[in-house]
């Protein structure tokens, strides 16, 4: 069955009943007899949707995380209230005092920051690579038990061919996760190709509609079980009203992807063409690092495009002329988006070729693009 199909039977219970499953709270779960409750707790050990405790998420997070397992074609997928608690609960699990991590350079920086702080703290040490590394010899060290991968990357958009990473690493021994919020589990499957975690900020497009937080790891192989230990024991979970946002947002994922992806696509297209522009960062864009990887590892490209804009123009000005663009943290959700953006700050392996001009990072909404170029068109007019 096609995926566009899947996400309209995704929580579907037995009819007669709702088309769209409704929210379930609870804490104490009842029995009737001590039987049922023993059968129940032992159940829970090795099948994630039974219902035995508000902490172990009710039917409406257990429905949300049985639709992301299926869309990351996972053996299970574990959910969080937010992306960095997804991202932290994808990678303590399997890391300790004395062990080593390996974190591709354009992650993230909220989870470059975890890694450097909370992880350092603990005595892990973690170390970064280039994103076009796929032979990790100059990086791994007898101690290296894991590589958190992210792609493309955060801000600047680097593909990173995570089959032939995998394959190195997995020659090594280690366990690769990814960061999978670009791709929200519809544009790329990084378990598909390789990965043995998969972390999704559903904040992003699986909310998709700016109002709701949530994290979720997908995995396969021998990762899942201290992932599930680890959550249980760690309390995660997601609450029902925000399961049931996300399962409501799942219903559109693909419709919304594809408009995202199209808005982007004629944003791109339109500042290549401005004098003002000196370069537009999109991992569509031929030419740009990874393309052709991406192009045949994923299916389309989502909202997000970063502008470096030529020396001496006034970006962020520009910014505060738009009227269709607000300025604000995170993406995914319908709205259009502007913020100033600096890829590589922080960085070990800045971009060689990059700009000295201001980046902002646009996220194309689901207005009609030629509002959207108008509003940008007017923006430059007044400059
Ligand atoms: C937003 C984001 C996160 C964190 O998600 P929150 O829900 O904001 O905590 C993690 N990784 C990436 C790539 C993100 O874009």
């Amino acid at each position: 069955m096609k995926r566009e199909t899947k996400l309209m039977h995704y929580g579907r219970t037995a009819t007669p009943g709702p088309a769209n499953p409704p929210i379930m709270r609870a804490s104490t779960i009842l029995h009737d007899t001590v039987e049922s409750y023993r059968a129940t707790k032992a159940a829970r050990a090795t099948d994630d949707a039974v219902l035995s405790y508000g902490r172990r998420g009710t039917t409406t997070a257990h429905q949300l995380a049985a639709a992301l397992a299926d869309l990351e074609e996972a053996e299970a997928c574990f959910l969080f209230p937010t992306g960095v608690a997804a991202v932290a609960g994808a990678l303590t699990p399997y890391l300790g005092a004395g062990d080593h991590l390996l974190v591709v350079d354009t992650i993230f920086p909220a989870t470059r920051s975890y890694c450097d702080t909370v992880l350092a703290r603990n005595g892990v040490e973690v170390d970064y690579f280039p994103w076009d590394t796929i032979d990790l010899s100059d990086y791994v060290r007898p101690n290296t038990r894991m590589v958190l991968a992210e792609s493309p990357a955060s801000q600047s958009y680097e593909v990173m061919d995570l089959p032939a990473l995998c394959r190195d690493a997995h020659d090594r021994g280690l366990i690769v996760a990814t960061d999978n919020t670009y791709g929200s589990s519809w544009l790329y499957r990084p378990l598909a190709l390789g990965c043995d975690l998969s972390i999704v900020a559903g904040t992003k497009y699986i909310g998709g509609h700016a109002d709701t937080m949530m994290g979720a790891v997908a995995a396969r192989g021998p990762a899942v079980d201290a992932l599930r230990r680890h959550t249980a024991m760690t309390g995660q979970t997601l609450g029902p009203d925000d399961a049931y946002a996300c399962l409501r947002g799942l219903r559109t994922l693909g419709l919304r992807m594809e408009r995202h992806g199209e808005n982007a696509d004629r944003l791109v297209a339109w500042f290549q063409t401005r004098p003002e522009v000196a370069e537009v960062l999109h991992p569509g864009l031929p030419g740009h690092p990874g393309s052709r990887i991406w192009a045949r590892d994923a299916c389309g490209c989502n909202g997000l495009l970063t502008v470096g804009f030529r020396e001496g123009f006034d970006a962020e000005a520009f910014v505060d002329r738009l009227r269709l663009f607000s300025v604000g943290s995170s993406w995914g959700g319908f709205e259009s988006l502007a913020m100033p953006a600096a890829p590589d700050s922080g960085r070990r392996f800045p971009r060689p070729d990059r700009g000295a001009g201001q980046m902002i990072r646009f996220h194309a909404g689901l207005e009609h693009a030629c509002d959207l170029i108008a509003d940008l068109e007017a923006s430059f007019d007044r400059a």
